[in-house]
């Protein structure tokens, strides 16, 4: 099965060489049918001359460059689209992750897994700026998903074609495609892979990206739960809303009735007509939701649905 290696680059000119080596020796021991596709992703340093040089000699070595800095998803997403392998192991490009893990990832592709994502259990980064807040948001991520696995944050995974190439990344979203691809009926496993601290180059994120994650973790929950139906999450808010307007109202309007107390005096009045509004607004934005979803899917022949398996249909 032909295997398509996936490296976004950005400022790594130190660390292209060496990994070329060591990839290429891994790779042709495995089996000659093989790309290696490397993304410069703007890179401010020397790195898309020493990927040009070496791509002179070696035809299995495509590269692709990127205007500007896109990030490190986008550069994943570009090399995944234009790769051809039937097995697509992206990695990272700064040597932290090790070639010689290939053939683990491949063999437990062949036990029959579609992904299998990296676990880097003795993970050589900082622990407080990068493993603690990587635990808690694995916690996090695997709680919400409901797919459990321990590294999301690992960028060396191994998907099979199909699974991966109708999937459009955005954000940080490239870790979330384990469970994406388990949502829709893949079957994900996990193996633990090596992991080496950085010894060329500087790391291109803090503290901040865990932030990113966990903003992104909301999106992806949203749209895999309500993509399809939209108005159910907006329009049951807006109903709820909507109650609660017409419960302040009828109080409001009882104690004006019974003469019980002024309701100039209470908040009822403008929490009802606010309460109100938002309701209605809420229903609004459904119904604008379940147009831009309908616009989404019809306008890309795209179905909200996953076919397995068809027999009899020529
Ligand atoms: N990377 C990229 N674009 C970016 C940031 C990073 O292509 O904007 C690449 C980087 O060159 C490396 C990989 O993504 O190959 C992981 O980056 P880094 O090592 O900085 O992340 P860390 O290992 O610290 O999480
Ligand atoms: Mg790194």
């Amino acid at each position: 099965m032909k295997l398509s290696i996936v490296l976004p680059i950005y400022n790594e000119e130190e660390n292209i060489s060496i990994l070329y080596h060591k990839l290429t020796e891994v790779l042709q021991r495995i089996n000659d049918d093989y790309e290696i596709i490397c993304v410069n992703d703007g890179s401010r340093d020397k790195s898309w001359q020493v990927l040009k040089d070496l791509a002179t000699s070696d035809h299995k070595f495509k590269i692709l460059n990127f205007k500007n800095n896109f990030g490190q998803t986008a550069a994943m997403s570009a090399g995944i689209k234009i790769s051809q392998g039937e097995i697509i192991i992206p990695m990272d490009a700064d040597l932290q992750n090790d070639p010689t893990d290939i053939p683990k990832f491949l063999e437990k592709i062949k036990e029959g897994y579609d992904v299998v994502s990296g676990w880097r259990k003795d993970r050589k980064d900082d622990l407080f700026s990068r493993k603690i807040p990587s635990w808690i948001a694995n916690g996090i991520i695997a709680s919400i998903t409901g797919v459990k696995i321990h590294d999301y944050g690992c960028s060396m995974k191994a998907y099979k074609q199909d699974i991966i190439k109708g999937v459009n990344l955005y954000g940080e979203m490239h870790r979330f495609i384990p469970a994406y691809a388990s949502w829709q009926g893949a079957k994900v496993g996990e193996i633990v892979v090596t992991h080496h601290p950085r010894i060329h180059g500087q790391t291109k994120y803090g503290i901040s990206r865990t932030f990113k994650v966990i903003l992104d973790l909301v999106v992806v929950k949203f749209l895999s739960v309500y993509m399809n139906r939209p108005m159910h999450f907006f329009g049951g808010l807006g109903f709820v809303s909507l109650f609660l307007g017409l419960i302040t109202g009828l109080t409001a309007l009882g104690l004006r009735l019974f003469h019980i107390k002024y309701i100039v005096e209470t908040p009822l009045p403008i929490l009802s007509a606010m309460l109100i509004i938002v309701g209605v607004q809420l229903i609004a934005m459904g119904i604008l939701a379940e147009m831009i979803m309908r616009t989404y899917y019809e306008s890309q022949n795209k179905e909200p649905y996953v076919i397995k398996d068809k027999i009899n249909f020529d």
